[in-house]
């Protein structure tokens, strides 16, 4: 079950990172960027074509952005989390499925430009929060639905407040992102997930900086940390 979850989820990354990449991705078939070969179905098998052939394309050996690679397996590790953690609960899945999507999305975008679409950020937002209360609906739990709805628009009218006065310091779209694990996964468990963020981070960073091969002033893009922080609380069953 898990290594199928990671299949369908790496099939979706490398489908989504060809959305994000090219413009002109639903015109004609995959191609390599610098000389144009079409690619074959057996050049497009998500993370192993990658690593068979080295990451370089299979007909002028040139190098292919590692990112394709990365959107992959990022996505593929998400839906095995969420397969480990959900085998019973099916509309539980699906919202964290959905939300891993999204997740993921945000992750691909931020480590690639530093910046993350509202359509993605929102859309993120409104799947889950109507997943969530569609959930809520199916078991007739209205008093929950209502606390859901009124808790949860306090909470990220507080994101909207604390983000304005944070202009600089946190990026405009972490506070979305905290938001889509928020609905998923309720407050403990963001919590958790922002802890485990926050080790990664400074594991990753810290040597960065002391060897001064990055500055304080440099911007670090955190949706793929809150995302890799989400997986590991998945994964430690949440
Ligand atoms: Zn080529």
């Amino acid at each position: 079950m898990t290594l199928l979850m990671f299949v369908i989820g790496a099939c979706l990354g490398s489908f989504l990172n060809v959305v994000l990449l090219r413009d002109d991705w639903y015109i004609g078939r995959s191609h390599c960027e610098s000389c144009n070969y079409t690619l074959q179905w057996f050049d497009l098998i998500p993370v192993v074509s990658y690593l068979l052939y080295r990451g370089r394309c299979r007909k002028c050996g040139k190098k292919i952005d590692v990112q394709h690679l990365a959107s992959e397996v990022y996505m593929g590790c998400g839906f095995a989390a969420v397969g480990m953690y959900c085998t019973t609960d099916i509309m539980t899945a699906i919202t964290l499925l959905v939300a891993v999507t999204f997740l993921c999305i945000c992750a691909i975008c931020d480590s690639k430009d530093m910046e993350i679409s509202v359509l993605f950020l929102y859309g993120g937002i409104v799947s889950v929060a109507v997943l969530k209360m569609f959930h809520l609906c199916l078991c007739g739990e209205w008093i929950d639905l209502i606390k859901f709805i009124i808790i949860y628009g306090i909470v990220y009218l507080i994101f909207v407040f604390v983000s304005i006065f944070c202009k600089n310091h946190v990026g405009e779209g972490d506070f979305d992102i905290l938001m889509i694990m928020l609905l998923a996964a309720g407050l403990y468990h963001t919590a958790v997930s922002v802890t485990i963020a926050s080790v990664i981070g400074l594991c990753v960073y810290l040597p960065l900086l002391v060897t001064k091969r990055i500055t304080r002033k440099e911007a670090i893009p955190l949706a793929p940390l809150l995302y890799v922080g989400f997986l590991f609380n998945l994964i430690g069953g949440m």
